[in-house]
């Protein structure tokens, strides 16, 4: 059963972030994932798009959540490129099976091609209409000028701390 993470009317599980002031912590292997799906589709000219499964926690300074993997579906990619609009993003949701007790979709990521890393309009209007006012992380990457930012789901986002954790 799918699940984005805002939809949970449950309070995640109480456990103490291992570095303060981060609101995402990254897997190693879901950032690789990440990374070098932006590449490959950059050499195609087309940007790639992907949701971030994993673990939502809470401790005295908020919630944060834990990317563990990545998934992302070429049903989503077509000649016109990488649809972002909500359309889109339910499809590659319906696209998700496979998830274990606990886990949630905290996020999504895509990419710039060389116009950094921000969140535009449709980005911004994609984001809440998938994790509507609760938790849920944007991840941009834009390969060609090597940035990777984080952003929050706050009503004009903001970067987030995160690290990659092993
Ligand atoms: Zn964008």
């Amino acid at each position: 059963m799918v699940r984005v993470i805002s939809s949970e009317d449950a309070e995640p599980e109480f456990r103490r972030r291992s570095v303060r002031g981060v609101s995402l912590f990254i897997a190693e292997s879901a950032a690789e994932t990440m990374i070098q799906a932006a590449d490959d589709d950059a050499m195609r000219d087309s940007e790639t798009m992907g949701l971030m499964i994993g673990r939502a926690y809470r401790d005295d300074s908020g919630e944060y959540a834990v990317v563990e993997r990545v998934i992302t579906s070429d049903r989503i990619a077509d000649s016109d490129g990488v649809r972002f609009d909500p359309e889109g993003m339910s499809e590659l949701i319906d696209g998700v099976d496979g998830m274990s007790e606990g886990e949630h979709i905290v996020g999504w990521y895509h990419s710039h091609l060389g116009c950094g890393c921000f969140m535009s309009d449709t980005d911004v209007s994609t984001q809440h209409s998938v994790f509507g006012r609760g938790m849920g992380f944007a991840v941009v990457i834009d390969p060609l000028r090597g940035e990777f930012a984080v952003f929050d789901n706050s009503e004009i986002p903001e970067k987030a701390q995160m690290v990659i954790v092993q």
